[in-house]
């Protein structure tokens, strides 16, 4: 037994009952080191990591962990960070294992482009005035207190305070948020600018969209003066970047982005990007650099969950002094689901109609205007609203459908919601499990086929599936 045959063991274990993003950031880049007795050594990348995974895996590693080395069995973390800068260093140092090559070595190191004039020309300063302080271009009224936490955002939402609290000191270099339209990127991206600005006053911060960049770059090439476009970009210490994804197909503008990355890492300086798509899927941009965009940490924006619909609603209504009854916020949430965007505009565009026509907000007009918003897209069903239905139909209340009783009828309307859930939403077992109760995959599996068994043997039975079905799908 070795080190590396238990935590691989572990491993297994674990891979089975967590979603493959939360795999692949947590536990992929954790390496066994050390074995003796029943204690097994891992290694990890920070003390963040460190804290995150006693905070919501230590149950699951002990559970593995036990199940490798009996019940005496102990855990060490060895906290090594990676990424410790400076100059010293050879900056391939940084290049993982499996990338590393000469060639590269040769290639990338971006001192052409040094620059022996001191003087800062400031891209968005109109020529002729003098202005060499730069303009973080942050927006203040998207900070980490109204970006409201959830289990759709919580890895990037802690990952940018992380990135926040000490911008270039975590293994977080760069920080890559990605997700759909409407989710938070931006709002995210400016969090992080405006509180590093807030802690470390003087620290340059420069929050700009890809395309902006590509505006200005293009701007250098014409007016020849390139390497002052470079030279600025190179001075920053917090550079913010938008919508990378912008920078497909775009040679010229991923070559010089991909030199000035390489000085601000390379210096310790943070980076923070954002895209709609994981990197795995750009396209057209250069291998090299998608392969330094997944240096650091790539912290995924999914979208948020019911809960989560209902307080960023909330938040809303409370900063813009409105009042809504209870039930048109639920209407709302379980309505718009896919974009936060939308969310906000179906508040302002109900807020708005309600004060012009001089009606009370009711559920007639959010209906109206909901189908504004949602017209072009299919509804899809939420676990919540499949626990809902089912309870509704069973007659009893959610947390009664999730509760720990063995009572029949209570675990036949769980088994239901789980069978459904797995039919009706694209969610792991261990996801719908965990959503319904807290239960681990092995019971959603189970319940899924003893729905199945029952429908075939029990007509009663049969005819509660056929009843939810036609409630959960029409
Ligand atoms: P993206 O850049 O991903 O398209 P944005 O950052 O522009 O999305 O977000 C769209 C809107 O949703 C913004 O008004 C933003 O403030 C809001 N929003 C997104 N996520 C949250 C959140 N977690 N809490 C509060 N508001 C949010
Ligand atoms: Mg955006």
């Amino acid at each position: 037994m070795t080190a590396q045959t238990v935590w691989d063991n572990c491993l297994s274990f674990i891979q089975d009952n967590i979603t493959p993003q939360a795999y692949k950031t947590w536990f992929e880049p954790i390496r066994a080191v050390k074995l003796t007795d029943n204690a097994l050594s891992i290694q990890v990348p920070s003390k963040f990591f460190y804290e995150w995974l006693e905070e919501h895996y230590v149950k699951l590693l002990k559970v593995s962990l036990t199940k490798e080395l009996g019940e005496h069995a102990k855990l060490v973390y060895v906290i090594r960070m990676e990424n410790t800068y400076g100059n010293r260093q050879p900056f391939t140092e940084k290049i993982p294992s499996t990338n590393r090559s000469n060639k590269m070595k040769s290639q990338e190191v971006d001192a052409p482009f040094k620059n022996k004039n001191p003087e800062l020309k400031n891209p968005f300063v109109i020529p002729g005035i003098r202005n060499l302080e730069i303009e973080s271009q942050l927006n203040p009224n998207y900070n980490f207190d109204n970006f409201l936490e959830g289990d759709s955002n919580r890895l990037a939402r802690s990952a940018g305070m992380a990135v926040a609290n000490k911008p270039g000191g975590t293994s977080f270099n760069p920080l890559l948020i990605f997700g759909g339209v409407g989710l938070g990127k931006t709002h995210l991206a400016h969090a992080i600018g405006v509180q590093i600005k807030d802690r470390y006053p003087d620290k340059t911060v420069l929050y700009i969209s890809a395309e902006k960049f590509t505006q200005q770059y293009i701007e250098s090439v014409k007016k020849n003066n390139r390497n002052d476009f470079i030279h600025f970009y190179q001075v920053i210490d917090v550079l913010i970047v938008d919508d990378i994804q912008l920078l497909s197909g775009k040679a010229g503008t991923q070559d010089v982005f991909f030199h000035i990355f390489n000085h601000l890492h390379q210096n310790g300086k943070q980076v923070v990007l954002t895209s709609d798509k994981a990197p795995v899927d750009m396209q057209d941009i250069e291998q090299r650099l998608l392969s330094r965009f997944k240096w650091g940490l790539s912290a995924e924006l999914q979208q948020p969950g019911f809960e989560t619909r209902v307080s960023i609603i909330k938040n809303k209504l409370y900063q813009d002094g409105v009042e809504m009854p209870e039930d048109i916020v639920e209407f709302l949430a379980n309505n718009i689901k896919t974009n936060i965007r939308e969310l906000e505009g179906a508040i302002i565009s109900l807020i708005a109609h309600s004060s012009f026509n001089k009606k009370e907000i009711n559920l007639e007009l959010a209906k109206k205007i909901v189908d504004n918003y949602v017209k072009h897209t299919k509804r899809e069903v939420s676990i919540d609203y499949i626990q809902k239905v089912v309870s509704d139909y069973f007659q009893m209340d959610v947390d009664t459908l999730q509760s720990k009783t063995r009572k029949r009828h209570i675990v036949q309307a769980r088994q239901l919601a789980m069978f459904f859930a797995k039919k009706l939403t694209k969610a792991s077992l261990a996801s719908i499990g965990s959503q319904i109760g807290k239960r681990d995959h092995a019971t959603v599996l189970h319940a899924c086929k003893t729905v199945d068994n029952l429908s075939t043997t029990d007509k009663q039975f049969k005819k509660y599936v056929e009843d939810l079905n036609k409630k959960l799908t029409m």
